[in-house]
């Protein structure tokens, strides 16, 4: 019995519109699916030549995701929607369409496609001056790259600070007084802990890091990650890419990708660690969610914050080490002759300051995600020119990392992000290691999570992760399900925390 059954003819009326909300979200799901898999295809097996048609196609379709979203019919659809909206999953279908809806609808046409197309151009302009040092070519783009997302900004929300505008699309309810506090809080634990390791750390033996890693037997190690992580063939697959990402299509298929690095063994076993994590939230979405707005993963922090549990707390822990040493051993009998179950754990874990982000160690990768914080939110907020970038970066990374950046390759060109247009999005990688060192330290209370990592026993954290998070898509908010999975208020300290802990016992401090 529904005590606030409306009267008669009310009733039919508002399945209407909610069965026309979920067509359209079907329809957009439809669109969505054929872009991912043809995106998926390009990176993994398409021959070279192959990306004329590839584009002509996929312009059609995302013009046709556009109509079908931001149209007369789509706002009328979701005011009625919006009134007859009874549960708690179709109100949340018509927060996040609405949402969607917003993000691009408030923005005028010329300026959406004049962007789109500022995008398409600045991308190969990077590539060019990235691989020619040249930023000076790539400058007037990302000129107006800053120009454009600064308009947009002020359209969706003319009263926010423009950056914050954008923070809050990446992870919605995030504001730039959070991350300031939050990154502070990391500047003062890890600047001074990376200082301490080099004045007077132990040494932790790396020599037989980089050798001949059998790319047979390195397939094999995935193979072994993937049946650990419980990641089921039949809903789950492995590709190769220059860059590793993971592709989630529905809850019934979900793509992930490694590099096969000859030299380099563990740079491929963290890859499929952390793809995997990715995946799992992917493949653990209610299937009542199934082609709603509301299936996949909710915002890019906690996504990360999965993919680096996996990675960094799982794979990384001396109770995993332990239990995958075995299957080490017998994969690369020769390379790890005479390696202990100890020395992998130090070597996997050392702290290293370096100059490129995708390659730097669980400490310092915060730090590299820090200087981008700071001199994106500048540009946004146009306290630092374009022109003065490559200065302030160099400057950034001498300051926090203690290196010399020796070109622009290497300093601020080497990251996509700013040319594909996207500012606001840095932060959630870091905020996603922090929230998974709380929720960590959050299941310990009640888990002998090391004892079951170290029998390659991932079920009760995976269930204790469905439950917290996965199962719930996009149906809660951002801030509820952050909440949900550290089990409590987000603090920063849990993660200062486990690095001062780990780093301090790792190299004697
Ligand atoms: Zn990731």
């Amino acid at each position: 019995m529904n005590k606030n059954r409306r009267p008669g003819g009310k009733e039919n009326s508002m399945k209407d519109s909610i069965k026309a909300l979920r067509e359209l979200e079907k329809r957009l799901y439809a669109y969505q699916y054929a872009m991912a898999v043809a995106d998926y295809d390009s990176e993994t097996v398409a021959p070279p030549e192959s990306s004329a048609g590839r584009a002509e196609a996929m312009e059609v379709l995302s013009r046709a995701y556009f109509d079908q979203l931001v149209s007369a019919d789509t706002a009328a659809l979701l005011q009625r929607a919006a009134a007859d909206a009874e549960t708690e999953q179709e109100k949340a279908e018509v927060r996040e369409l609405q949402r969607s809806y917003d993000e691009i609808g408030k923005i005028p046409a010329e300026e959406y496609a004049a962007f789109t197309k500022l995008t398409q151009e600045s991308m190969p302009a990077w590539g060019k001056a990235k691989r020619g040092n040249d930023f000076a070519s790539f400058a007037p783009y990302l000129e107006k790259i800053v120009e454009s997302l600064r308009a947009q900004a002020h359209y969706f929300a003319p009263d926010r600070d423009p950056y914050e505008v954008w923070l809050d699309r990446y992870e919605h309810g995030l504001t730039i007084a959070q991350c300031d506090t939050f990154f502070a809080a990391l500047r003062e634990t890890i600047v001074p802990l990376l200082a301490a390791i080099k004045e007077r750390g132990s040494a932790i033996r790396t020599d037989f890091l980089y050798q001949n890693w059998p790319i047979e037997q390195q397939r094999k190690l995935s193979k072994k990650i993937m049946e650990v992580w419980g990641l089921d063939p039949d809903h789950c697959v492995l590709g190769e890419t220059e860059h590793p990402f993971t592709s989630g299509f529905w809850h019934g298929d979900v793509r992930i990708t490694t590099h096969y690095m000859p030299q380099d063994m563990f740079s491929n076993l963290y890859s499929v660690a952390h793809e995997g994590g990715h995946a799992l939230y992917e493949l653990n979405v209610d299937p009542k969610y199934d082609y709603t707005t509301l299936a996949g993963g909710a915002t890019t922090g906690l996504h990360e914050s999965q993919s680096r549990l996996f990675e960094n707390y799982v794979g990384r822990s001396r109770a995993f080490i332990h239990y995958l040493y075995p299957t080490l051993l017998e994969l690369f009998p020769q390379q790890l002759n005479g390696v202990t179950e100890e020395e992998i754990y130090r070597a996997v874990n050392r702290a290293e300051p370096s100059l490129i982000r995708t390659e730097a160690d669980e400490l310092t990768y915060s730090l590299h995600i820090m200087v981008r914080y700071e001199l994106e939110k500048a540009l946004m907020q146009g306290t630092l020119t374009v022109a003065d970038l490559p200065a302030a970066w160099n400057a950034k990374y001498k300051e926090y990392l203690g290196v010399d950046v020796p070109d622009d390759t290497h300093g601020c060109l080497q990251d996509i992000h700013w040319a594909m247009g996207d500012m606001g999005y840095f932060p959630s990688y870091a905020l996603g290691s922090a929230y998974s060192a709380q929720a960590v330290d959050d299941l310990r209370k009640t888990m002998d999570l090391d004892a079951q990592w170290a029998e390659g026993n991932m079920q009760p954290l995976k269930d204790a992760l469905r439950s917290r998070v996965w199962q719930h898509g996009r149906a809660k908010e951002p801030q509820w399900l952050v909440q949900s999975l550290c089990g409590g208020a987000f603090d920063a300290a849990h993660y200062t925390n486990y690095l001062k802990n780990k780093y301090t016992e790792l190299y004697g401090l």
